[in-house]
């Protein structure tokens, strides 16, 4: 297959202007802010120039797990940073790529957040030194083939006890990394309490199989798996003692929910970056694209979009730092923050006219990309949903 990556000499002349106009990176104290730029200049000219070809093959770039941990990309969840600096980094990291960020949120929320909060003290001791380094990294097997929206209530997968342990048997589908992750956080249906648990899977257990789901549209660097669990047998020490029902595991996707809410807002500085630059270099009609009203209108569109959605996830960051965060809020940041992504992309990559369709001038990777955050980490309408039931008092979905 062919290799556009993005051209590195239009890259070259982004002067890349802080879109962050409200501000919302002055709430950091300075040491932070110092940590977030030397972050941002690493991602803006080591990782963001050279990810395109991956995007088109579909590859993942393993050469640069090293170096996202040698920046503390592999370890934000046990930083001791505050939340807003977490959010602005993974904002940071979807600017340059939204596959990368995918991995670098699953990572650090879903997978050491699990392990962290959820599981043992031997879980602790296994993996977390060789996951702050990306050395090993895990994959967090919840959705199935027939269970998204309802995973909740539908979850199929099986996990039956035994004298000494206990026999997994399901299908997962969508599981970011599973094609190389060395072990799985696995959910699975008690079938004695009926109750939701969770596993840690090493991916090299008799019985476990996983094959790459491709040809996706967008996120095309993250690799997605479909995961057959055969009559898998793991060790009693597999469950995680914070997740015996599905209730214990709620409280960490409140908190990835917001993840994905800082991927949208992420993901419209990068829309922001481009669209800018492509209509300050454009000429029709004799002149620059800038120049014509109804482009100003769109580019302040763009622009409005992400300085609301990173207004919003420094209002979350706050309310997490003083406990008042709650799965409404996670919820209202991440459909919110999706749905002027959506937009904006939208409008970026119509701007960019046929250029707008290719991968060379990132438009249309991330008009992609902004696909799956919109559905993803419970799609717009779920989350919506879960808006609602908190302002009305009734639910309309369960
Ligand atoms: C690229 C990608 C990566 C992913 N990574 C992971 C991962 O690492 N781990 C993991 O466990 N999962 C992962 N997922 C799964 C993801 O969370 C689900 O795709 C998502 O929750 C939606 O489920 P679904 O695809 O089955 O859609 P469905 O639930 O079938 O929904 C289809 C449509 O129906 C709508 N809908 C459903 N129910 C209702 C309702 N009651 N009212 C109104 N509308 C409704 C939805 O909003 C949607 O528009 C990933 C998905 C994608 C695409």
């Amino acid at each position: 297959m062919s290799c556009s990556p993005i051209n590195p000499d239009l890259l070259s002349k982004v002067s890349f202007p802080d879109p962050d106009l409200l501000k919302v990176a002055d709430l950091l104290s300075l040491e932070e802010k110092a940590h977030l730029e030397k972050v941002r200049t690493f991602l803006q000219t080591e990782v963001r120039p050279n990810v395109g070809g991956y995007w088109d093959r579909e590859e993942f770039p393993f050469d640069l797990l090293p170096k996202l941990a040698e920046y503390g990309l592999g370890e934000i969840e046990l930083s001791g940073f505050s939340n807003l600096l977490k959010g602005l980094l993974y904002a940071e990291v979807t600017r340059a790529d939204v596959s990368l960020s995918a991995l670098v949120g699953i990572h650090n929320e879903l997978i050491i957040g699990a392990i962290d909060q959820l599981g043992s003290q031997e879980h602790k001791d296994t993996w977390l030194d060789d996951l702050r380094t990306f050395k090993k990294v895990g994959c967090f097997a919840l959705t199935e083939p027939d269970h998204g929206s309802d995973i909740a209530g539908g979850l199929a997968t099986t996990a039956e006890k035994t004298a000494d342990g206990w026999v997994i048997n399901g299908e997962k589908r969508w599981i970011g990394g599973g094609t190389f992750a060395n072990f799985a956080v696995v959910f699975a249906r008690d079938v004695a309490d009926k109750e939701v648990k969770g596993f840690i899977v090493e991916m090299d257990r008799e019985g476990v199989s996983a094959s790459k789901i491709e040809h996706k549209m967008g996120l095309r660097i993250m690799q997605n798996a479909d995961i057959t669990f055969d009559n898998v047998v793991v060790p009693e020490s597999a469950l995680m003692p914070g997740a015996t029902t599905f209730a214990g595991t709620n409280v960490m996707l409140r908190n990835s929910r917001a993840w994905v809410g800082w991927q949208g807002a992420g993901v419209q500085l990068a829309i922001m970056d481009r669209a800018r630059q492509y209509v300050l270099e454009r000429e029709q009609f004799g002149k620059k694209l800038a120049k014509f009203q109804l482009v100003q209108e769109q580019i302040a569109r763009i622009q409005s979009n992400a300085c609301a959605s990173l207004a919003m996830m420094a209002q979350v960051a706050w309310l997490q730092e003083n406990g008042a965060f709650d799965m409404p809020h996670a919820a209202m940041a991440k459909s919110t923050a999706t749905r002027y992504a959506r937009e904006s992309a939208a409008l970026a990559r119509s701007l960019g006219g046929g250029n707008g369709i290719v991968t060379e001038h990132e438009l249309s990777k991330l008009f992609n990309d902004v696909e799956i955050l919109y559905t993803y980490e419970g799609t717009y309408e779920i989350n919506a949903l879960i808006v609602g039931r908190a302002i009305l008092g009734t639910g309309a979905f369960v």
